[in-house]
């Protein structure tokens, strides 16, 4: 069978393919499809539409695994329409959702059909959904493999919310041997609770009372325990979530180095933004783990580069802006950068001298590659024609009412980034361009057979 004639050829001076630094190129389109990755110069063949995007960066669309949706029942904090369109305006052509915020939590089959319902109309990117395992699921956890969600989250300490509660050592094993028997992946918030101070008594105003409270050692003993019972279960894959703290790098690239089925990821905020610069009472810059010393921020951006850390993802945790009291013990813990993970990384990229291409990997291949979807994350013949495009030299300050998510509370308000996101492509169709979007033409998508 040979393939239908492209439709859609996108020229740009500066593609980013899956090898290399960014390159004249020109990428063919048929139907939802890349079709062909081709010379720049090559002519388009009759009926083609051309669309020149001269020194604006061509690249896949990002894939970003760690967003709490919150929806249905905490779509006050965010919901899909808002969380979808802020991600498109940020480059992300591809979303999946945590388990936990939303009522109910994605810890059963009917949980994940009510997300699934809710998120259907709502999408104007593609979707997939993480399950949850938390104690006394483990039999929940093959018929949600079943009915498609990519994988599973759990924490070993609190998580905020009293519906999604943490596993303890038995019930990590449990969950383990449960994904062990299909090749299951477990996504884990790594924090020991043994090494967690108490909050600082409220209200708690310093930042540097609340980074106290939250420790190296929690983050490494966390993922020391986490390799232990992981290599009890081989049959288990295991994604560290959102490494904040320099201290566990050692423990990734022993197990990484041996073979051991084994990924991570870091997030924006930590890759940016700096414990020495958080203004008391600054709640929106509350996370857990907590942003960290500069120090320690040079190292993450080290781990990227010698593959230690495989992604770059937002863990996009918003709440109403009432729980972002001036409190770090009471405030809602989550940082809020959908639409703005790319402009934020890049930024600090650049500073350091990491290219584009190293850049957009870490936020499209490999968390495709983490979740599975061998359809996303590459700008190469038979991936989806999802596609980002990306003015690198152009800046732009944060004015929060520019944001689509629902709160526009966020960590980088007033900061001026480099890098504008122009167009967004979802499956050959432009979704989003210059802050307009079309109607919602996102897909929900399953785990692959
Ligand atoms: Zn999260």
């Amino acid at each position: 069978m040979t393939a239908a004639p492209p439709r859609l050829l996108l020229r740009s001076t500066r593609v980013v393919l899956p090898e290399g630094p960014p390159r004249p190129a020109a990428v063919a389109v048929s139907g939802a499809v890349i079709s062909a990755v081709l010379p720049y110069g090559s002519a388009a063949p009759e009926g083609c539409r051309v669309l020149d995007l001269g020194d604006d960066a061509l690249l896949p669309g990002l894939v970003d695994t760690h967003v709490h949706v919150n929806d249905p029942g905490r779509a006050h904090w965010e919901g899909f329409a808002s969380a979808t369109r802020a991600a498109a305006a940020g480059g992300v052509t591809t979303l999946v959702d945590m388990p936990l915020n939303s009522l109910p939590p994605t810890t059963t089959v009917a949980g994940l059909r009510r997300k699934r319902e809710v998120a259907a109309s709502r999408a104007h990117i593609d979707v997939g959904f993480w399950g949850g395992a938390v104690p006394g699921n483990a039999a929940d956890l093959r018929p949600l493999h079943e009915a498609g969600v990519l994988g599973f989250k759990c924490f070993l300490s609190p998580s905020g919310v009293d519906e999604f509660p943490p596993l303890d050592a038995a019930g990590l094993d449990a969950a383990l041997a449960a994904l062990a028997a299909f090749g299951g992946l477990l996504l884990v918030h790594a924090e020991d609770p043994r090494h967690l101070a108490p909050a600082p008594p409220r209200p708690a105003p310093r930042y540097r009372d609340f980074l106290a409270s939250r420790p190296h050692a929690a983050e490494r003993e966390a993922v020391r325990l986490l390799l232990e019972a992981a290599a009890r279960h081989p049959g288990a894959r295991v994604h560290v979530l959102h490494v904040s703290s320099a201290d566990v790098l050692p423990l990734l690239a022993g197990v990484k180095t041996a073979g051991a089925p084994v990924t991570a990821e870091t997030c924006p905020h930590f890759l940016t933004l700096t414990a020495e610069e958080v203004p008391d009472g600054a709640t929106e810059f509350k996370c857990c783990p907590p942003i960290r010393e500069g120090a320690n921020q040079d190292a993450l951006w080290q781990a990227l580069a010698d593959g230690t850390l495989d992604c770059v993802v937002s863990d996009h945790s918003p709440s109403t802006a009432d729980l972002k009291s001036p409190d770090f013990a009471g405030a809602w813990g989550g940082i809020s950068s959908l639409q703005l993970g790319l402009p934020a990384v890049w930024t600090a990229a650049e500073a350091r001298g990491t290219g584009l291409a190293e850049v957009v990997r870490r936020m499209s291949a490999a968390p495709a590659a983490c979740a599975g979807l061998t359809a996303k994350g590459a700008l190469a013949p038979g991936k989806d024609a999802d596609f980002t495009v990306f003015a690198p030299e152009a800046r732009f300050t944060v004015d929060p009412a520019r944001l689509h998510h629902r709160n526009a509370v966020t960590a980088y308000a007033g900061r001026t980034l480099r890098g504008v996101v122009r167009a967004t492509w979802l499956r050959g169709q432009r979704v989003y361009a210059d802050g307009a979007f079309t109607p919602p033409l996102g897909k929900l998508l399953r785990r692959e057979a």
